[in-house]
């Protein structure tokens, strides 16, 4: 089964029910983790994130709450002997900053990056686009791959059977005088879409790459009347994100970076679904399961 968890979901510092920004992603036997903040390791072991088995890591940018944790976690993996690789990617140039601190172990591979397609495996990709905060941030857009998937009514009327299915994916079959293409007996299920965009200030990209994404995940730490406060820190506030949310079409907004100077948060929430439904604020262990 597939796993959305909210590790991590404070801003800055942490507080008693929430931890610093990380969000793990299990995706056909794959778990990745978004930022690392302090502590991820134990949310992780709260709540039920296996740890040992995190592959690839995506640091969003080099503020202390969102890469903290990486040492950690990586200490821990090491004590434990870990063998298989865990690929580690970091903004471009900011290096030293992880080496200065921690003799990397021989599995960890780190991964500096810029925008563009970062990640690419048989399952998924992932892609890296700019974000407007106060140092060199990115978002990340997680996109499984499309799957071909075929009508079966539509599949036996025009006679396709045993390796002609595979044929009929790739190029059109020819039966008797009749050329069958894929679009005669199959459609294309677009693949999951998540995207991770924080801390930042909205911008237009934003909306661009989260097209129909089914979750986005994005910075709310300010309500609105707050804004020239977000706009100083260059953070979003709720009302921001969620009209990022409803430009972009997504079908599930995630608030994310909550500032821990609100006592009463179910008044972020609230705020959010006036101007787009479909939002929540989830507290640190919820995981969205989806097929
Ligand atoms: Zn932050
Ligand atoms: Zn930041």
């Amino acid at each position: 089964m597939n796993r959305l968890t909210i590790l991590g979901s404070s801003a800055s510092m942490p507080t008693k029910n929430r931890g610093l920004p990380s969000v793990s992603l299990l995706y056909n036997g794959t778990l990745l983790l978004f930022d690392c903040g302090e502590g991820t390791q134990r949310q992780m072991m709260k709540f039920k994130v296996h740890f040992g088995s995190v592959r690839y890591i995506f640091i969003s940018h080099m503020h202390l709450d969102h890469y903290l944790g990486l040492f950690g976690l990586i200490q821990t993996l090491e004590l434990n002997s870990r063998t298989i690789p865990l690929d580690v990617f970091i903004p471009k140039g900011y290096e030293n900053k992880i080496k200065s601190v921690i003799k990397l172990p021989k599995f960890v591979n780190l991964i500096p990056y810029e925008s563009g397609e970062i990640l690419t495996t048989k399952d998924f990709t992932v892609t890296a686009f700019p974000l407007e905060h106060s140092i060199e941030t990115y978002g990340f857009v997680f996109k499984g791959n499309d799957k071909k998937k075929f009508d079966k009514k539509k599949a036996d009327m025009f006679g396709i059977k045993g390796k002609m299915f595979s044929e009929v994916e790739t190029k059109s079959v020819k039966i008797g005088r009749r050329v069958i293409k894929f679009e005669d007996v199959g459609w294309v299920e677009e693949g999951f879409k998540m995207v991770y965009a924080t801390d930042t200030l909205p911008t237009k990209q934003t909306i661009t790459m989260s097209k129909d994404a089914d979750y986005l995940i994005h910075d709310s730490t300010f309500i609105e009347d707050e804004s020239d406060l977000a706009k100083d820190k260059k953070h979003s506030t709720v009302a921001e994100a969620a009209m990022i949310a409803k430009k972009a079409n997504v079908k599930k907004y995630i608030l994310y970076h909550i500032s821990p100077r609100y006592k009463n948060i179910k008044m972020l929430e609230k705020r959010a679904k006036e101007i787009f439904e479909n939002s929540i604020l989830p507290d640190d262990g919820t995981s969205f399961r989806f097929a």
